[in-house]
């Protein structure tokens, strides 16, 4: 690890720029010796951004590009919240942040889960940094439970999401939109009729998109 990432990871957060820390971010090797394919952190973030999506960890292929939701989980979030990619991808509208900012490996089924050094490290160092945020998309049960669960967070991810109307505007829980999650979908219709319009009201109200 860097000098500056082994500074950032040890002080306390003491303010600093948000350009000083991404620098830090992109530095990190904390947990090398635990990611197959090394640390490659993959998030955009600008201080001007209205709008922050907290996933959970980069997938292989997003890893490989160093796009976030460069993937058929990013193209049905766009969609979720009626946005171009162009939109999507302008920092100085939307900030994205994943729990574990490192793609973590594979499991038995899926994806490893986010590195638990990551976000202790910088989630919330990253999320000070960014006071223009006025809503957050929390995607999976890894960025909710990092999120909510310190304010009295509910304990399963369907419970979260259908009660989203106790969190937005300032929180919107979705479920991750991987295509592996197309039953929960099929089985849960008050996503796409009831919470996915107000999201992407709230994604028009906020970033001025048709
Ligand atoms: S996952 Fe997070 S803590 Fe681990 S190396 Fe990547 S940026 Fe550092």
């Amino acid at each position: 690890m860097s000098r500056i990432a082994v500074e950032a990871a040890a002080a306390p957060d003491e303010g600093g720029s948000l350009a000083d820390l991404l620098q830090a971010v992109r530095a990190c090797r904390v947990c090398e010796a635990h990611l197959p394919l090394g640390p490659r952190p993959v998030l955009q973030a600008d201080a001007r951004a209205r709008l922050l999506v907290i996933g959970q960890a980069p997938g292989a292929r997003v890893h490989a590009s160093g796009i976030p939701w460069d993937d058929a989980s990013g193209q049905r979030l766009r969609e979720w919240m009626g946005l171009s990619a162009a939109d999507f991808y302008d920092a100085t509208r939307v900030a994205i942040i994943p729990v574990g900012l490192c793609y973590p490996g594979r499991g038995a089924s899926g994806d490893q889960a986010p590195r638990p050094e990551c976000a202790p490290l910088w989630l919330d160092r990253l999320r000070r940094r960014l006071p223009a945020v006025q809503t957050t998309l929390l995607v999976g049960r890894h960025a909710q439970a990092q999120v909510l669960d310190a304010g009295g967070g509910r304990r399963t991810l369907t419970a979260t999401v259908r009660q989203w109307q106790d969190l937005a505007p300032r929180y919107f829980a979705l479920p991750h939109p991987s295509p592996r999650n197309t039953p929960w979908l099929k089985a849960h219709p008050w996503l796409e009729d009831e919470l996915l319009p107000a999201l992407r009201k709230r994604v028009r109200e906020l970033l001025g998109t048709p």
